[in-house]
């Protein structure tokens, strides 16, 4: 059954446009990531038939499989990295992905602006802050994050967007969302990528650009196989 993508994604817009218009912003101000990982082609093809053109991946041996095929067929797609990035897979990322929104240490600041100056290609990067500072969780910690920026945008120079965050389980994530929010005022950063198919009304209302949605657009993942 393909049809219940397409059904599912009208939804998830139309709920996206209400809680725009609830916060007060204008219907179109955020924009709509489809979280496609676990997902294949045949899964993802009914979306793009549908006309959406952004998608996240989380894992970059799974978009270079699934995604070049895809583009050839559908033109202007943007395609976001949402998962860890090893510094081993930077020369890959920046090949694929028009925005790496897991950009959270030193190390990888640096490989990025290397391998952006060597392919002539420049993904968009926003920096992706552990805002419950949780010790499992990727990001950089809270009191780290903005040396971190000011040193992405001035020592590496690398094309800094905005911010990303994944707020606790089971925690309200207001407050997260809305630390992530002065954070980017602070230091004058456009995209705030945050709410996923849980809590993305709430993320809405705390200014998020961008919004990450998986599972209700595509249904759980299975990850048995
Ligand atoms: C999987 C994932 C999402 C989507 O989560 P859903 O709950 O399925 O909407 C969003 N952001 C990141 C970073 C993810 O890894």
């Amino acid at each position: 059954m393909d049809n219940d993508v397409q059904l599912h994604l009208t939804e998830v817009k139309t709920q996206i446009a209400q809680a725009s218009l609830r916060a007060g912003r204008a219907v179109g101000d955020v924009a709509l990531v489809a979280v496609s990982k676990t997902h294949d082609a045949d899964r993802i093809r009914p979306a793009l038939l549908a006309g959406q053109r952004v998608f996240g991946e989380n894992r970059v041996q799974e978009a270079k499989a699934k995604w070049p095929a895809l583009r050839a067929e559908f033109p202007n797609l943007e395609l976001h990295l949402i998962g860890p990035l090893q510094t081993n897979k930077v020369k890959e990322a920046v090949a694929l992905f028009d925005v790496i929104e897991s950009l959270d240490r030193p190390s990888l600041a640096e490989a990025l602006a290397k391998e952006m100056g060597k392919q002539g290609k420049r993904p968009l990067c926003l920096v992706q802050v552990n805002s419950g500072a949780e010790p499992q969780k990727a990001g950089v910690l809270p009191t780290d994050a903005d040396a971190f920026i000011e040193d992405c945008k001035t020592r590496w120079r690398l094309p800094l967007a905005g911010l990303m965050c994944i707020p606790p389980v089971g925690e309200n994530p207001e407050p997260h969302f809305k630390m992530l929010g002065e954070m980017a005022a602070r230091h004058g950063l456009r995209d705030l990528s945050m709410g996923m198919s849980d809590d993305f009304p709430a993320a809405i209302a705390c200014g998020a650009t961008h919004v990450r949605i998986g599972t209700a657009i595509f249904g759980r993942r299975d990850y048995s196989a």
